[in-house]
């Protein structure tokens, strides 16, 4: 993942390798390729400038150039640079409802069913919780099919109303449900559109208020670079959502929408998913990538 980020990144270094001396020009030029490989990117000009000018301003105030490694100086602060941009530190999910109820948010197509699925056996098999899952896409019967063929594969449980048109009633009964049979965490997956519209919105937006959930989580696609930061844009003004879930990064060679959403919309990402199994998904340590990243 991230590959040709990666890569330029790494010429954008190779600048500075077999200089005798590093001069300021050595380093201008070097964060000029930095610039250029976080467009490359998609990463929003705005973002990627100011990016550079951080690391600029730290690189002066630390007097790079008259250290011993000027080089191996400006790639950390490069990585901590990527570290911030990425969010920081590690954000976990909010469990401490009873049941805890997440509504799982996002546009069709970006993952949400499978990423419900991989959230709910995660929760299962890493941290002992009884989940269950909730079909509320009124629209799409396969999707109700598809989240059966999910819970099927992880046994866990799925609640649906085949019948029932109104997703506020279908996420309050399934909390009825969880809380009449033991379980301690809902996952609501919601009708996606395959672009954002007033009425998918209005309808997430119900969802969202009758049943006050402790995590509102946004699932987009990462190889959709900016149009990913917009997605993301709309459906936190909407919903003010707690967290991110990138999905597909295991195809993203470019990582932008890694790199920009947290600026954009100020929220952690709090998982990825690195493929179609199951088990293909992560918590998101900005550290880990930004290392990653520079190889
Ligand atoms: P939804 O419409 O948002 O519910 O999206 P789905 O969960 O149906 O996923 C859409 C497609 O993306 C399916 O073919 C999934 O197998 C695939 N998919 C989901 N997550 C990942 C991932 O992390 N990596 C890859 N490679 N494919 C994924």
């Amino acid at each position: 993942m991230f590959d040709n980020l990666s890569d330029k990144l790494d010429k954008a270094f190779h600048i500075l390798k077999g200089h005798g001396k590093i001069t300021e020009v050595n380093v201008a030029d070097t964060l000029k390729e930095v610039r250029r490989a976080l467009l490359d990117a998609d990463v929003n000009f705005k973002i990627a400038k100011d990016f550079t000018a951080r690391v600029k301003e730290k690189a002066i105030g630390q007097d790079v150039l008259t250290t011993l490694q000027p080089g191996q100086l400006l790639v950390k602060l490069v990585k901590d640079e990527l570290t911030e941009l990425m969010g920081g530190d590690v954000a976990g999910v909010n469990l401490s409802g009873n049941p805890t109820v997440i509504l799982m948010s996002g546009l069709q197509g970006s993952g949400k069913t499978t990423f419900s699925g991989k959230l709910a056996n995660f929760l299962k098999t890493k941290k002992n919780k009884k989940p269950l899952l909730v079909a509320c896409d009124i629209y799409r019967p396969a999707a109700i099919n598809q989240l059966h063929v999910v819970g099927d594969q992880i046994g866990v449980e799925v609640y649906s109303e085949p019948e029932n048109k109104n997703p506020v009633e279908i996420a309050q009964n399934a909390i009825k449900h969880a809380k009449a049979n033991g379980f301690n965490v809902v996952i609501v997956d919601t009708a996606g559109r395959l672009a954002v519209d007033q009425e998918m919105m209005d309808e997430i937006a119900r969802v969202h208020k009758a049943i006050q959930p402790q995590e509102t989580l946004f699932v987009v696609d990462s190889m959709t670079g900016q149009d990913a930061v917009n997605t993301a844009k709309a459906f936190n003004d909407i919903l003010n959502f707690d967290g991110v879930i990138l999905t597909k990064l295991d195809g993203d060679t470019r990582g932008g929408a890694a790199l920009s959403i947290k600026s954009i919309v100020n929220k952690p990402i709090k998982f990825v998913g690195t493929g179609e199994k199951m088990e293909a998904i992560d918590v998101f340590y900005p550290e880990r990538m930004a290392e990653r990243i520079l190889g």
